[in-house]
């Protein structure tokens, strides 16, 4: 069975806490040098770029009303995302979307599961955390125990799972909510399968190929009609970003090949993607979250100035990502009933990774091999990445330091 190891992103387990580990050396404190000099000098830039796109927008939106209702809940959102990445427009637009749509769709569904959900690729739980009230039990999954930790403080949480998520060691669930984590998995297919055989009801979304054409540079040379360059570019931020990008038409079919389709919206068109990511450039980094030093210094010493750009611009770009046509939508999120399971159980059943059967204390009934749990994190890995992932030890201090 494949596993994310040998994925797209399998770069992205030889990763795991690397960031963290890596020695300071004179080179690394150079580039890290020549890289804080840009960003400040670049800050200004943000700024005005932020005011001219404010004018912009209001004056290209002064006849234009309508926005859908999708768009007005997400603009009611924005605020929430401010402080969590100011200047970095593309992240706020993004969750303040994805936001909208969980809680618009998620009432529809949680009535009729009482038991504990499943929530795969969870990362630190920011989004998460905005979703979940503190009575309701989710179990949380995800490959990085640098990010699960995060997790730690939220009631909501019920238990902590270091898992392949791909093919999660779980027999049943009554549900799966999964955000930003197809878009790196090139074998989509299996990850539906999989999901689609152990949980009646499913919350996910993916990115199309616009993610990647969407960025300032291959956007500016497409406009400019250097089409082979631009491809080249966003072939390179796809691998770079390790996703694995299809065509809406491709997601869209392959999502019906194993669930019923109860609800499905795409959004956040190319145009806007651009206009966002322009922020993203000046801030010399590619997704979330904003650079650390920037986001202390955005935060604290430029605080009612971020705060209005951030904002304002985000509440301008989501009415304006409204008035488009949806041909060119970077991000689609579903709501789906399996096409194989309409009912289970209202709980949480996990297994053993590699013998799918049941557990017993943290031992797997078959093959009896036992599971250890670290800060209250289950090791609930197949044998291919056990030896690959494993707890940290070594960087306890820095150990939950904030990196999505
Ligand atoms: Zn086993």
């Amino acid at each position: 069975m494949m596993t994310i190891n040998k994925e797209i992103n399998g770069g992205y387990v030889d990763s795991i806490g690397k960031k963290l580990r890596r020695k300071i050396t004179i080179s690394l404190i150079l580039r890290k040098g020549t890289l804080y000099t840009f960003r400040l000098l670049f800050t200004p830039l943000l700024f005005l770029y932020g005011i001219l796109l404010i004018i912009f927008l209001k004056i290209k939106l002064a006849r234009k009303k309508n926005s859908s209702t999708l768009h007005q809940r997400a603009i009611k959102y924005v605020d929430e995302f401010v402080s969590q990445y100011p200047l970095h427009l593309y992240p706020v637009i993004m969750k303040s979307m994805e936001l909208a749509f969980i809680n618009s769709n998620m009432g529809k569904i949680l009535p009729r599961v009482k038991g504990e959900i499943s929530e795969l690729a969870i990362g630190e739980g920011t989004l998460s955390k905005k979703i979940f009230s503190e009575e309701k039990k989710v179990i949380a999954f995800d490959l990085d125990p640098y990010n699960l930790i995060h997790t730690k403080n939220y009631k909501y949480v019920s238990k902590r799972i270091i898992a392949d998520c791909i093919n999660p060691p779980i027999l049943y669930t009554p549900f799966i909510l999964s955000n930003n984590f197809l878009n790196h998995i090139s074998n989509k297919d299996l990850a539906l399968y999989n999901w689609s055989r152990i949980a009646p009801y499913a919350l996910f979304n993916e990115n199309t190929i616009y993610w990647a054409s969407g960025y300032s540079k291959p956007y500016l040379l497409k406009l400019f009609g250097f089409k082979k360059t631009s491809q080249k570019i966003s072939k390179k931020i796809e691998k770079e970003g390790w996703q694995s990008l299809w065509e809406e038409k491709e997601l869209k079919s392959l999502v019906r090949k194993y669930y019923d389709v109860i609800e499905e919206v795409t959004f956040f068109n190319e145009k806007v993607f651009f206009l966002s990511t322009i922020f993203s450039t000046l801030l010399i980094c590619r997704g979330p979250p904003t650079p650390r030093f920037q986001k202390k210094m955005l935060n604290k010493l430029f605080r009612p100035i971020t705060k209005y750009i951030t904002s304002n611009v985000a509440k301008l770009l989501i009415e304006y990502d409204s008035s488009l046509p949806r041909n060119k939508d970077t991000f689609i999120s579903w709501v789906v009933n399996s096409k194989f399971v309409k009912s289970m159980p209202n709980k949480t059943i996990l297994i053993c990774p590699d013998c799918r059967k049941i557990l017993n204390s943290n031992r797997c009934s078959k093959c009896n091999r036992s599971f250890s749990e670290h800060y209250n994190m289950l090791f609930l890995l197949p044998k291919g990445l056990s030896n690959k992932i494993l707890c940290p030890t070594n960087n306890i201090l820095m150990f939950g330091r904030e990196h999505l």
